[in-house]
């Protein structure tokens, strides 16, 4: 069965073609600036890459392109190859607890949850609309970053506020990175054999967010209402006092637009060190002596360490502490410094072992209490396996 994984930003598509039979991946690619002056695409297969620049006005031509391609490639034969869609869908509210078949009525919905996540549901609808445009009897499948989330337990989703937001304005952690989070879980339940388990994953990248997963389930997880909260990230600020905005807003005369802005996109990494939002150039910047890249990189090793530590308790323990995404990954330093922090729980790293960048990877010392993977994440394939059997099951 091939599957396709689509993931829609408002002027990008980024997809990869599966072939579920192995898990192998056919192409990947990006289709960019759609919808502006020097819209292009880059497809990769077979250890090829080909790039061009095309018009294109909207997802819809996005697609027609990527399907042609595919097959004057000869990628694949014909378009009924294509035997599913997935689809990446940032906000499925407290609706969706897990991945659905697309009808009009989930179509409907993404829609009118556009309020919870207003740059990413619209543009995830228009890969969706696009594809069902273009290959109207293909089933597809939506994925939502929250469905993993919906576990969590009203003590720990809801904020201490008027009890009123919540119910009439479903104002609640959400979470996000959700299909990272499980996809995470899943491998190391496999690689353990064991579904017993007491995880905590840190998934590190420009956007960063931290899960505590019991028996496959996630109980908390450092993102809330939207993706500006939790740890300190590239440019986001993670948690602070709302009082700040009102106070920003008097001094700076910005509206209250302006201010969640720069908590968004001009804080974190990049508002700290006044230098980069990439965790590498901090590293450089650090060794070049520059002490608010240092100042950046402690606050960041922080909080990721504060929400390590509540989830240990929130959990009872921790058998197993993952670590993915860019940061995660790759990071050698930031991981050595965040365990070293927590040698108070039991946990110890193998610093030889910890020596590498993007491998599935044991890198706890024999006598750590926890022990520490580094897990290349793989959202896409996620995304193509949930198609794969939600679109079986319903055949
Ligand atoms: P992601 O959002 O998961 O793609 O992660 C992107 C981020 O990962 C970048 O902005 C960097 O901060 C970080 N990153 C990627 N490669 C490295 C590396 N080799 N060392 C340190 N940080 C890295």
């Amino acid at each position: 069965m091939k599957v396709i994984s689509i993931n829609a930003g408002s002027s990008s598509l980024k997809f990869q073609l599966f072939d579920m039979n192995d898990e192998t991946v056919l192409a990947s690619g990006l289709f960019e600036r759609i919808g502006i002056e020097g819209s292009c695409y880059t497809i990769k297969y077979n250890d090829k890459k080909v790039k061009e620049e095309v018009e294109m006005k909207d997802h819809s031509d996005a697609v027609k392109i990527l399907l042609d391609k595919l097959i004057s490639l000869n990628i694949i034969s014909s378009f009924e190859e294509i035997e599913a869609v997935g689809h990446r869908v940032v906000h499925g509210r407290d609706k969706y607890t897990e991945s659905v078949l697309i009808t009009d009525e989930v179509i409907e919905d993404i829609d009118t949850f556009k309020e919870f996540a207003p740059i990413h549901n619209p543009a995830n609808l228009l890969g969706i609309k696009a594809f069902k445009e273009i290959l109207p009897e293909v089933p597809m499948v939506a994925v939502f970053d929250t469905a993993f989330h919906q576990t969590i337990e009203e003590e720990n989703f809801l904020y201490p506020v008027p009890y009123k937001w919540y119910t009439d304005y479903q104002v609640r952690k959400y979470g996000f990175h959700g299909t990272s989070h499980k996809f995470i879980a899943k491998t190391i339940e496999e690689k353990l054999g064991r579904k017993d388990l007491r995880i905590i994953n840190c998934h590190l990248g420009q956007g960063a967010s931290l899960a505590a997963i019991k028996d496959g389930k996630c109980v908390d997880t450092s993102m809330g209402f939207t993706p500006l909260t939790g740890v300190v990230m590239g440019t986001r600020s993670g948690d602070v006092d709302a009082s700040i905005i009102p106070f920003i807003m008097e001094k700076e005369g910005k509206n209250v637009h302006e201010v969640i802005d720069d908590l968004n996109k001009k804080s974190g990494f990049l508002g700290i060190s006044q230098h980069s939002s990439d965790s590498r150039d901090i590293e450089e910047g650090i060794a070049a002596g520059n002490r608010n890249c240092a100042l950046a990189e402690e606050k960041f090793i922080r909080s990721v360490v504060n929400y390590i530590a509540q989830y240990y308790v929130l959990l009872g323990g921790c058998d197993v502490l993952t670590f993915t995404a860019g940061i995660g990954e790759n990071s050698i330093n930031s991981r050595l410094k965040i365990v070293s922090e927590l040698a108070s729980l039991g946990m110890k790293i193998d610093v030889e072992a910890n020596n590498v960048r993007g491998e599935f990877r044991k890198i706890s010392a024999d006598d750590s209490k926890t022990e520490i993977y580094i897990v290349p994440t793989n959202e896409e394939l996620m995304i193509a396996r949930d198609t794969k059997t939600i679109v079986e099951n319903n055949r």
